[in-house]
């Protein structure tokens, strides 16, 4: 079972999201839970204020660090515990952060440590998200995922509570919402059993194929056979499931080679993706299907 708490100022945003589809259905069958948290829960004053200007001026918002790090705290535990030692016992306590000469934190990990899940800050400036991390990420118990808005978060508070920064793309979207669902639903769908086909997971895209290159999955299709001239490929009609496998995964790499070279060639010369728009995987009728490498 993996325990999902995402911490939100709009927690409206995440009411149909987690109960539909693939996450009611992982939610059904016990192997993910997702709490969403309103962070205005953790404000301390009448106006549940979350934001403030920030130092140095600039336009917009900046997230403040009380309520996010007691909201953190509050779900996934201390990640260190420097208020936890007196001047005195700063030496002798391994598990806390302390400020260096420059005022920079200094991180030091130790059995002190009260933390039992990972924070996750949706962030554009955090590492790229992708398959393998989603894969990584399915494997922990506890997740906590802090939605940023406005500018972003106060540093001390990502500092103090965040251990990894996780974007889901080179743009800037208005908040983490959208990206923190992103991750749950690419994580969600890797954990046993929620799935009702764990076949489909070896064969689709950024599954690991000979050589261990990423691959994208091939062409689909499904009924009729033929639709506005198009036929789907007499192999797939075949029954032969040996020839089947075979063209599904030269179609995976003429596919991969062809759209992400970067992905699934070291020889590809380039690391620039291509659109695919001028592939075409459904033949006119009558055409002879040929696998074109
Ligand atoms: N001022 C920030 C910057 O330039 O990096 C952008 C802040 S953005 C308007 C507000 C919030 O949206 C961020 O704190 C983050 O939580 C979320 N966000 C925006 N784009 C994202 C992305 N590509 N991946 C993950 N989170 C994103």
């Amino acid at each position: 079972m993996l325990r999902i708490d995402v911490l939100t100022i709009f927690p409206g945003l995440f009411e149909t999201f987690v109960q539909e589809s693939i996450l009611g259905i992982a939610h059904e069958k016990g192997c993910v839970e997702i709490a969403i948290h309103d962070l205005r829960n953790w404000a301390t004053d009448r106006h549940r204020t979350v934001d403030d200007t920030p130092y140095g001026g600039g336009p917009g918002m900046v997230m403040k660090p009380e309520p996010l790090v007691a909201a953190i705290e509050a779900l996934a535990g201390a990640q260190a515990a420097p208020r936890e030692c007196s001047e005195d016992l700063r030496d002798s306590c391994d598990s806390h952060k302390l400020h260096d000469s420059e005022g920079r934190f200094e991180e030091r990990e130790g059995p002190k440590s009260q933390r039992h899940a990972k924070v996750i800050l949706l962030s554009p400036q955090g590492k790229k998200f992708d398959q393998a991390h989603a894969e990584c990420l399915s494997r922990e118990a506890h997740l906590v995922l802090v939605c940023g808005r406005y500018e972003g978060v106060d540093q001390r508070a990502i500092d103090l509570a965040v251990d990894e920064e996780i974007s889901i793309g080179d743009y800037v979207l208005c908040g983490g919402e959208i990206p923190a669902m992103a991750v749950i639903e690419a994580v969600a769908r890797l954990i046993p059993g929620v799935l009702g086909n764990a076949e489909s997971l070896e064969t689709e895209s950024f599954r690991s194929g000979p050589s261990r290159l990423l691959l994208l999955e091939g062409p689909q299709y499904t009924r009729p056979a033929e639709f506005r001239g198009l036929v789907v490929p007499e192999v797939l009609r075949s029954g032969d499931h040996g020839a089947i496998r075979r063209w599904r995964e030269e179609e995976a790499r003429r596919r991969t080679k062809e759209r992400r070279p970067d992905l699934g060639s070291s020889d590809s010369g380039s690391s620039e993706a291509g659109h695919g728009k001028n592939e075409k995987s459904t033949r006119r009728k009558n055409e002879v299907f040929t696998i074109n490498e």
